[in-house]
């Protein structure tokens, strides 16, 4: 996707600070941080959005759900707590059109509903 921001992140074209690579996704910080420790990852092949998910994708979404789980480890927040978030569609206010998992915490989080 020529015009999808995430993906000029993948490739380099936008800089980002970056927290991992491996070979289906990558991690990098979010660039207006909601918490102390706010990062995305993003899967390497561009996926508009959970809607868009299919069932060949379902590895990858682990796959992803098990990078942020390892990468809230390492961060020191795994027993602190943290938030998983993939927003889908206007309602929950999508605005990157690639597919992502927010990691939130490093604070105590505001409850939902
Ligand atoms: P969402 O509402 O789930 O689509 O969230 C998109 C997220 O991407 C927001 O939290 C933005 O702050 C973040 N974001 C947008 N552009 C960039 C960028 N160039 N680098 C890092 N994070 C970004
Ligand atoms: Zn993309």
């Amino acid at each position: 996707m020529s015009d999808c921001v995430f993906c000029k992140i993948r490739d380099g074209l936008i800089p980002a600070r970056l927290v991992m690579r491996d070979d289906r996704c990558i991690a990098f910080e979010d660039i207006n941080p909601q918490a102390p420790v706010h990062l995305l990852f993003v899967p390497l092949q561009h996926i508009a959005s959970n809607d868009a998910v299919t069932p060949e994708d379902r590895e990858l979404v682990g796959h992803l759900v098990l990078a942020a789980s390892r990468v809230a480890a390492e961060r020191g927040i795994a027993h602190s707590g943290y938030r998983l978030v993939m927003n889908n569609g206007p309602d929950a206010g999508q605005a990157v059109f690639h597919l992502h998992l927010h990691l939130l915490g490093g604070k105590p989080l505001r409850k939902m509903g």
